[in-house]
C-alpha cells in the first residue's frame, strides 16, 4: 500500500489555508497532521475541517507544530513565512512556501534552513504560470531592448502585497534571461510629468479589482506591434493544488532549496 504524505497547514484559517485543508482531507493520498494559524485568530481551537466547510477531523487550529511531518505548507504571509522556517526546522520537516511579499533577508533565512531541510518556495504554484515565467524570459530574450516590456497583474481587493509575487516572478525569469537587474530596470507604476519610458526598462502595474483570483499579462510593443502572453486563474484552487503536489514532490527530498519547476520538469 503507499504511505500518505502527512501535511501541516500553516495559515489554516486563510482563504488558501481553508482550501488546502479540505483537498488535503479529500485526497487518500495525503493525511493532514497539523493546522497552524495566529494564536489571536478569531477561530483557534476550532475544528480545521468544519472551518474548511468538511466534516470535523479532530484537527484543532492550533499555534504550534510540535511532532514531524513529510511538508508544513505556509500560506501565510512574509512574517508568517519567518516563523514557518523555525517550525519547520525546528521538527525536521519539509516546506513549501507560497507567501509572497518575502524579502531579500527571508531569502537568506530559507537559504540558511535549506542546509537542514527541503525548502520549496514559488510565489505562484500553478503549471501555467510556471510555463508563462520561462515564456516571458524566451520571449524577452528573443525581442531584445527594441520590444517595450511592461507586465500587469490584477488581484482581488484584499491582496495586501503589490506588485503579486507572480510579476515579480516573470520579472525576475526576465532579469535573468536579459542580463537586467531587478533593482535598477523595474519601474513601478507611472504618475507625474516626466514619465518618458527608458529603454529597456521593465514597468510593472497592479491592478486591484473585487474578486479576482490572479491574472497576469506581459506586453512585448514596439513600433507597429505589440505581443501579449499572459495567464487568468479562475479559480484558487489550482494553487492550492500545486502546493499540494509540491508537497508530495518534497517527500523524502534531501536538505536543499527547490522551485516548481523542478517538480514540473520545465
Ligand atoms: P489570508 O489573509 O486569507 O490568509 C492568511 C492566513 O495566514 C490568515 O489566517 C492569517 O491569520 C495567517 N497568518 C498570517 N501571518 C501569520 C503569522 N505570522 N503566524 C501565523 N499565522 C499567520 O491570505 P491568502 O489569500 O490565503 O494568502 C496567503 C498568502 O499566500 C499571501 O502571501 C498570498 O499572496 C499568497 N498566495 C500565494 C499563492 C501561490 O501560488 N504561491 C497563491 C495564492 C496566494
Amino acid at each position: 500500500m503507499m504511505s500518505t504524505t502527512s501535511i501541516a497547514i500553516f495559515g489554516a484559517a486563510g482563504r488558501m489555508g481553508r482550501r488546502l485543508v479540505a483537498l488535503t482531507l479529500e485526497d487518500a493520498a495525503l493525511s493532514l497532521a497539523g493546522a497552524v494559524d495566529r494564536k489571536d485568530s478569531d477561530v483557534f481551537g476550532q475544528d480545521a475541517g468544519v472551518l474548511a466547510g468538511l466534516p470535523a477531523c479532530d484537527i484543532k487550529i492550533a499555534a504550534e507544530l510540535s511532532q514531524k511531518v513529510d511538508a508544513i505548507i505556509d500560506f501565510t504571509s512574509a512574517a508568517g513565512t519567518r516563523q514557518a522556517l523555525k517550525m519547520a526546522v525546528a521538527t525536521g520537516s519539509g516546506l513549501v512556501i507560497g507567501s509572497t511579499g518575502l524579502t531579500d533577508d527571508d531569502h537568506a533565512l530559507i537559504d540558511e534552513a535549506a542546509k537542514s531541510i527541503p525548502v520549496l518556495q514559488a510565489p505562484n504554484m500553478s503549471l501555467g504560470v510556471n510555463l508563462l515565467f520561462a515564456l516571458a524570459a524566451q520571449v524577452a530574450k528573443r525581442l531584445g531592448d527594441d520590444y517595450d516590456i511592461e507586465i500587469v497583474e490584477t488581484h482581488h481587493r484584499f491582496k495586501k502585497d503589490a506588485p503579486s509575487g507572480t510579476a515579480l516572478g516573470i520579472a525576475q525569469a526576465i532579469c535573468d534571461a536579459t542580463g537586467k537587474s531587478m533593482k535598477t530596470d523595474l519601474v513601478h507604476g507611472r504618475e507625474g510629468d516626466e514619465t518618458t519610458r527608458t529603454r529597456g526598462s521593465i514597468g510593472m502595474h497592479a491592478l486591484r479589482s473585487g474578486d479576482v483570483v490572479g491574472k497576469h499579462m506581459v506586453t512585448y510593443g514596439t513600433h507597429g506591434e505589440e505581443l501579449t502572453i499572459g495567464h487568468n486563474a479562475s479559480t484558487r484552487d489550482v494553487f492550492a493544488r500545486g502546493a499540494l503536489k509540491a508537497a508530495q514532490w518534497l517527500k523524502n527530498k534531501p536538505a536543499g532549496r527547490y522551485q516548481m519547476k523542478d517538480v514540473l520538469g520545465l
